[in-house]
């Protein structure tokens, strides 16, 4: 039987046709929610995310405010920043682009958020919500994954999931929100001795590790459930004609582009031994701007219905 694609965009565009009457019952009766995103310096990648986050509040109806400070800003300057659209009534979520530039003390910035404003649940209050399982914003990325898993109906009570990778945005929620739902946890990280074993045993694998396709069959239960977090770009000819030997139009692309993009996860093993999967691109990734704007609309609703 052949896998089940865990399609993102597919349930990303629910959730967000979902999202709408929420945002314009709000707007009727109060103001759009706001969202303040902070970018600081010219990272690549970062500046394709905001330009990707802010699109999407726009088709939302949500309202965004955009900071850019330079790469040189300080850690106090960016304090004041924050500060400044913590006070500002019209704004109820603010996002701070990672990674933040090498002199700026993040945690302190990530700390000076109004835990009510935190679009990202980044913050150590709402960690401590994650923890103890009470209401708060979730990690994006995370709770897009449970999202998915739970519009596709996958069981997880009593189910073996395991989570690679520990890092506090995505791996380590992820296993947490696993947890809540009643999922046995195991969580591998780095130092991890013979990950291919505690893979090999999940019923739920969860790949959050970013290294191009490292998962390959030998990881992989015979009808797990593989959901691949990674997002790596890759340009290597030998590899990518390696990864993709099954797939004509991605070798097609890179013939084009020169670089294509890989998840954690071998495509085809994955496709070859799993019950079901999320693509990459196409599978966690269009979740996590829907999210987004799902926490923001959350916490506009706390903001002025409540
Ligand atoms: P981090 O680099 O912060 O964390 C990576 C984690 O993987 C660490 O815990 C690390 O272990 C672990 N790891 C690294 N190498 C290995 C290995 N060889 N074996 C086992 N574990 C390993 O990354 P993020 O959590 O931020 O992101 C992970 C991936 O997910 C990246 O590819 C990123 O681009 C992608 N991503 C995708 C998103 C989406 O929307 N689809 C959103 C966010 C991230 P240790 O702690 O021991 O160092």
């Amino acid at each position: 039987m052949s896998a089940t694609v865990l399609d993102g965009k597919k349930v990303s565009a629910e959730i967000r046709a979902e999202l709408t009457e929420r945002v314009e019952r709000l707007t009727r009766t109060y103001r759009p929610p706001g969202l303040a995103v902070i970018l600081a310096g010219h990272d690549p990648a970062s500046e394709i995310y905001v330009r990707n986050k802010v699109k999407a509040c726009a088709e939302a109806g949500i309202r965004s405010f955009q900071s850019t400070p330079a790469a040189s800003v300080s850690t106090e300057e960016l304090l004041v920043l924050v500060d400044s659209y913590n006070r500002n009534p019209e704004v109820d979520g603010i996002l701070i682009q990672m990674p933040l530039p090498p002199q700026v003390d993040a945690q302190r910035i990530l700390l000076s958020v109004d835990p009510s404003k935190d679009a990202d649940g980044f913050h150590p209050l709402n960690v401590g919500n994650l923890v103890a399982n009470r209401p708060g914003p979730r990690s994006c990325t995370p709770a897009g994954v449970m999202e998915l898993l739970r519009r596709y109906e996958v069981p997880l009570a009593g189910r073996r999931a395991v989570v690679v990778g520990r890092s506090d945005i995505v791996g380590k929620p992820m296993a947490l929100l696993l947890l809540h739902a009643n999922a046995t946890v195991t969580i591998c990280h780095s130092r991890t001795k013979d990950l291919a074993h505690e893979c090999s045993r999940a019923e739920i694998l969860v790949a959050a590790m970013g290294k191009p396709a490292l998962i390959d069959r030998s990881f992989i239960r015979e009808g797990a459930v593989v959901i691949d977090v990674g997002i790596n770009r890759i340009t290597d000819r030998d590899e990518v004609h390696r990864l993709f030997q099954h797939d004509p139009a991605r070798l097609q692309a890179f013939a084009r582009s020169g670089s294509v993009v890989v998840g954690d996860v071998d495509p085809l093993s994955m496709i070859q031994r799993s019950s079901a999967y999320t693509p990459v691109p196409g599978g966690v990734g269009p979740l996590t701007i829907a999210m987004l704007l799902s926490n923001t609309v959350s916490l506009a609703e706390q903001h002025l219905l409540s």
